[in-house]
């Protein structure tokens, strides 16, 4: 039987359409669980999808339910389960924060000695309140936990922040961010050389898409007498492409630049003589 690689992705929520995209951008095709599905099988690579609630995904790849699993680092610092991480993905970036009304006044970590704490993470926050000698009481809630000091249901919250929007809204202030995370796609300790395998050909081509996503091509017209000082402002692969213009005197130059370099470089190349500067992307780029 043909060995197929069998990877968990969160159903519904904030995690799926980035983890989705990464797949198809891979060049991996399949039905998504938008259609309604729970499973669905990539029609061009050895791939099966199951679609779950995120909770649910360290612990199937935990029992080899699941042979790897995109899920965010809270989810799995908080369940403690026996799988690594295999590769950080960069989305679905947020911390989880220490929070208390708005007004509180605040001088540190030890301010919530025999407080109430509500949280949906337990074991993040009891190991960090450890880890600084404080002994606070942890309300352990699933949902909605901004709304608890408002309720009376406790002094503070543990909980996930990006821009800390609901944290306003809901009249509280951030004091202390304890974790960082983002997505991250799990696996066991150890596959067996067949799955190793698929796995070594999936993680190939999302090197390649992280890639070409931080890399743009760039083109550029230069007079022939500016160019070596255009070229040595451009970081390419290897030296840049410079071919002649149909215009006497002038060329064009074709190279690869990392984003943020370029616009540390773009007004240099201006002054130097470039002009008609054109920058695209870059679909997969294999170094
Ligand atoms: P499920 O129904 O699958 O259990 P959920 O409600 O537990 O979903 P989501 O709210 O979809 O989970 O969040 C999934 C993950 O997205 C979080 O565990 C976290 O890693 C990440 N995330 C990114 N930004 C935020 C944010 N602003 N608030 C909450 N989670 C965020
Ligand atoms: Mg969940």
């Amino acid at each position: 039987m043909n060995t197929i690689l069998r990877v968990a992705i969160q159903k519904k929520g904030r995690l799926s359409d980035d983890s989705i995209a990464l797949f198809k951008e891979c060049g991996i095709k399949f039905s998504d669980a938008r259609k309604g599905r729970l499973k669905a099988e990539a029609t061009n690579f050895p791939m099966e999808f199951l679609f779950l609630r995120d909770d649910d995904i360290p612990g199937y790849v935990e029992d080899g339910v699941a042979d790897l699993g995109i899920v965010g680092e809270n989810e799995m610092a908080e369940q403690n389960k026996d799988v690594s991480v295999i590769r950080k993905l960069g989305f679905s970036k947020c911390r989880l924060s220490l929070a208390l009304p708005r007004g509180t006044e605040y001088n540190g970590v030890k301010d919530f000695e025999g407080k109430s704490i509500a949280t949906s993470y337990p074991h993040i926050l009891g190991t960090y309140l450890k880890e600084n000698g404080v002994t606070a009481e942890i309300q352990e809630i699933s949902g909605s936990v901004e709304i608890a000091p408002s309720i009376g249901l406790a002094d503070g919250i543990c909980d996930l922040v990006s821009s800390g929007s609901t944290l306003l809204m809901n009249g509280l202030q951030e004091v202390e961010s304890i974790f960082k995370s983002e997505a991250v796609l799990i696996g066991p300790q150890k596959l067996d050389d067949a799955k190793q395998a698929i796995v070594d050909q999936l993680l190939f081509r999302m090197k390649a898409v992280t890639t070409a996503n931080n890399n743009k091509y760039i083109l550029l017209n230069a007079p022939n007498e500016k160019l070596d000082e255009i070229i040595g402002l451009l970081p390419g692969m290897r030296s840049p492409t410079v071919l002649p213009l149909a215009q006497e005197g002038w060329s064009s130059v074709h190279s690869v630049i990392q984003e943020d370099d370029f616009w540390v470089v773009i007004d240099k190349l201006g002054a130097a003589g470039a002009e008609g500067i054109l920058v695209v992307p870059i679909e997969k780029m294999i170094v």
